[in-house]
């Protein structure tokens, strides 16, 4: 949803309220601390106050907001959507920076949300792939490559062998993504995380001939395609997963200004959300309805 239409369906607090506890509750508010729904609401219209409930069982006050993303927050809600709907929009990623400036929020807080924002796409993110399936690693961390550097003639390492951060991922043809930081590159995860993510038994694997996908192999049918000879042979090939590996890095680069890895799994869970939701239209939606399920 563009921000415009946020605006328009979310003009206040109240409405942001209102749309939640429809989302979480229906007709039926319930105590978030003792399950009762012999609560009350006073009505209260200071801004901190909106949405507060009491419970007549234990006593308690609460929001809608409880235990979800949006618990104790000072923003207003409105902003929170908006920078939802700015973190599900941007193709290239988006900075805590460029999100201060666009909502007029100080850089730490505008950094607090989306770092929550990433961690609720993380926390929804889970897929099963079946069919033809693509699996491959990929490489991000550092400073970018330097080009055209005259000085320094070493050109910087990649791929296996080097020390930056190793995502694994697998791709469905035609369906979802999943991928997250590797601990090592060692058949035997490669192994564990793809069935993880795959149904084997109803899958096909294509790789590329890296020696760590033959123990994947003995496990399910696997076909190779030899890099050192060609990229596609008829059927064979990881177009598919390469093509999400350059959404991944260019929104890495895009939005992450420090280079350091600590938070990587988090920028490789919001690129498989946008991935995996990429033809739904009412993303802002599903983002928000899931944020209402608590577990
Ligand atoms: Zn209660």
């Amino acid at each position: 949803m563009d921000l415009l239409s946020v605006m328009e369906r979310f003009p206040d607090q109240e409405s942001c309220i209102s749309h939640l506890e429809n989302v979480r509750w229906g007709n039926d508010p319930q105590c978030p601390h003792c399950d009762s729904f012999e609560v009350y609401n006073r009505g209260d219209t200071n801004l901190g106050r909106i949405g507060r409930w009491n419970c007549q069982s234990c006593s308690a006050t609460f929001k809608v907001t409880a235990g979800t993303i949006f618990h104790g927050t000072k923003i207003a809600l409105q902003k929170w959507f908006l920078a939802i709907s700015l973190v599900l929009n941007a193709k290239k990623g988006l900075s805590s920076h460029q999100l201060s400036r666009d909502l007029k929020l100080n850089q730490r807080t505008a950094w607090r949300m989306v770092t929550c924002i990433r961690a609720e796409m993380a926390r929804k993110g889970s897929v099963l792939l079946r069919g033809i399936i693509e699996a491959d690693e990929t490489y991000i961390g550092g400073k970018p490559r330097r080009s055209n550097n005259k000085v320094d003639n070493e050109p910087a390492k990649r791929g296996r062998g080097t020390n930056k951060d190793a995502i694994i991922g697998v791709v469905e043809r035609g369906g979802k993504v999943a991928a997250e930081l590797a601990t090592d590159l060692s058949g035997k995860s490669l192994l564990e995380f793809i069935s993880r993510y795959v149904d084997i038994d109803e899958s096909e694997l294509m790789t590329d001939e890296f020696r760590s996908y033959q123990r994947v192999g003995k496990e399910m049918k696997h076909s190779i395609i030899n890099h050192q000879v060609q990229y596609v042979d008829g059927n064979i090939h990881t177009n598919t997963i390469e093509g999400f590996w350059s959404l991944l890095k260019r929104a890495w680069y895009g939005s992450h200004h420090h280079y350091q890895t600590t938070y990587t799994p988090l920028y490789v869970a919001e690129a498989c959300y946008k991935y995996n939701y990429r033809d739904i239209d009412e993303v802002f939606d599903k983002f928000l309805n899931e944020s209402m399920i608590l577990n």
